[in-house]
C-alpha cells in the first residue's frame, strides 16, 4: 500500500531531528577538532583521502558536521586521538556499524550494532535503567543475550527449587474423598447461582409467570395460536391483554431475585451476607437508570425471594426451556410445584386459573403453567363460572388487545 513517489513525513521529522542532534554534538567537539588539526594551511589537499575544503566545513562555525568514515579517517592521517571524537562517530555512524563489546556475566568479548546497542538503551531508559558504561577504548560493557537468558533462568530455578521443596506427584492421600465429592458439588451449586445469565427473564406474555431468554412459555405459545386460529384471527398480529401487574415493573428485579432465591438456598447464605454482597445491588441497578435500588433491610432480602417465587410457574423447565442440566439442581433447591402449594392455597392464582381457562387452555396444562393441582384447577374454574356465567368469554378483551398492538 505504500506509495513510492511520496515522502513518508514521520521519516523526514526523524531526520531533522537526528541532523539537528548531530550538528549539536559536532559543536561540542568541533573547538577540539580545529585545534588538534592545526593550522588549516599546513594542510595537504588529500587528508586520508578527505578533500581540504571539505575539512574546511567542518571547522567552520556555520559549516557541515563530517560523516564517521571520513572524520575517522583524517583523525588517523592526521594521528589525532579519536577517543574524544567516539562519542560523535557513534552518533553519526550508520546503523549496521560494527560495536564491540564486554559481555560481564559470562567474561567474554562479543559484537553487535549500533543500532543494537541503540536500542538496548532506549529499553534500558524505559526500565530506568542507566546507560551502558563504556570503557576508553571504546568497547561497551553489555550482557549478551546469551547470558542474560542463561542469568534469569538460573534465577528462577533457584526460586523454585527451594530446600525442602518435595518433588513428584502426590503419595499421601489428599484428606477426605468425601470432601471432594462435596467441594464439587459446591462448585456445581456456585455457578447455579452466581453464573452470570446470559439473557434477561421476562414474564410470559400469556400467562405472565417467569420465562428465561424467551418471551412465552410453549404451551401458552401453543395456546394463544389455537385461540385465535378460532376466532379467524392472526396470533402474530395480536397480543392477549397483558396481566395486571403489582407494582411498577416487576421485570426489573427478577435477575437478582432469581440469584437472592438460590444463593440463600445453595449456599446458605444468611440474609446479613447477602444484604452485605454489594454485587447484588449493582447488578440489579445496572439494567435500570437513575439512583442504585438497594436491599435496605434483611426483610427486602426474603421479600426479594418471595417475589421471584410467586413468579415461577409449575415446573423449572418452564422457566428454563432448554435444560442446561441444571433443572433437576433448581428443583431440589425450590422444588416445584411444592413450593407454590402456600402461593396457591391464597388463592393468588385463581384469576391466573380464570384467565388461561378463558383462553381455552386445558385442565392439566393450566395445572402444570399455574402449579396448581388438577382438583384446584376444576374448582376455580366452576367457582368462577358460578359468580359470572358469561366468563368463559373473553371477547372484549380482545378487542382492546387489538388496540393495543396497533
Ligand atoms: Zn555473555
Ligand atoms: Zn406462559
Amino acid at each position: 500500500m505504500a506509495k513510492k513517489d511520496v515522502p513518508n513525513p514521520r521519516n523526514s521529522i526523524t531526520m531533522k531531528v537526528r541532523v539537528r542532534e548531530a550538528r549539536r554534538r559536532w559543536r561540542r567537539v568541533r573547538e577540539h577538532f580545529v585545534a588538534a588539526l592545526g593550522p588549516p594551511e599546513s594542510l595537504p589537499l588529500l587528508v586520508g583521502n578527505v578533500q581540504r575544503g571539505v575539512i574546511r566545513t567542518w571547522c567552520s562555525p556555520g559549516g557541515a558536521y563530517p560523516r564517521a568514515a571520513p572524520l575517522r579517517r583524517v583523525l588517523a592521517a592526521r594521528g589525532i586521538d579519536p577517543q574524544p571524537f567516539s562519542e560523535f562517530v557513534r552518533w553519526v555512524g550508520p546503523g549496521n556499524s560494527v560495536v564491540r563489546a564486554f559481555c560481564l556475566l559470562g567474561q567474554h568479548k562479543w559484537s553487535s550494532t549500533t543500532s543494537s546497542l541503540n536500542r538496548a538503551e532506549r529499553r534500558r531508559k524505559q526500565k530506568s535503567e542507566g546507560p551502558l558504561r563504556r570503557r576508553i577504548d571504546g568497547v561497551v560493557e553489555w550482557p549478551c543475550q546469551n547470558c542474560q537468558r542463561a542469568e534469569r533462568g538460573r534465577r528462577n530455578l533457584e526460586r523454585i527449587n527451594k530446600p525442602g521443596r518435595r518433588r513428584g506427584p502426590d503419595k499421601r492421600p489428599r484428606g477426605n474423598p468425601q470432601k471432594t465429592e462435596q467441594h464439587r458439588l459446591n462448585i456445581a451449586d456456585r455457578h447455579l447461582s452466581r453464573a452470570a445469565l446470559g439473557h434477561p427473564f421476562h414474564l410470559c406474555t400469556l400467562c405472565g409467570l417467569v420465562i428465561y431468554e424467551t418471551r412465552w412459555h410453549q404451551v401458552c405459545r401453543r395456546t394463544w395460536r389455537a385461540y385465535c386460529r378460532k376466532r379467524k384471527l392472526d396470533p402474530e398480529a395480536t397480543l392477549p391483554v397483558t396481566v395486571p401487574r403489582r407494582g411498577p415493573d416487576s421485570t426489573r428485579g427478577l435477575m437478582r431475585n432469581y440469584e437472592i432465591l438460590m444463593r440463600r438456598a445453595v449456599g446458605h447464605e444468611s440474609r446479613r451476607e447477602l444484604l452485605a454482597d454489594q454485587r447484588l445491588a449493582s447488578r440489579a441497578a445496572a439494567r435500570r437508570r437513575g439512583r442504585p435500588r438497594m436491599l435496605k433491610s434483611k426483610m427486602a432480602v426474603t421479600q426479594a425471594a418471595k417475589a421471584f417465587i410467586r413468579l415461577i410457574p409449575g415446573a423449572w423447565a418452564l422457566v428454563f426451556s432448554r435444560d442446561d442440566g441444571r433443572n433437576s439442581r433448581r428443583d431440589q433447591i425450590t422444588p416445584l410445584p411444592t413450593s407454590l402449594r402456600p402461593l396457591i392455597a391464597s388463592g393468588a392464582r385463581d384469576s391466573l386459573i380464570v384467565r388461561l381457562h378463558a383462553h381455552e387452555m386445558d385442565v392439566a396444562k393450566i395445572g402444570k403453567v399455574t402449579g396448581a393441582d388438577t382438583e384446584y384447577v376444576v374448582a376455580v374454574i366452576e367457582k368462577s363460572a358460578a359468580d359470572r356465567p358469561d366468563s368463559g368469554s373473553v371477547r372484549s378483551e380482545e378487542r382492546n388487545s387489538r388496540i393495543q398492538n396497533g
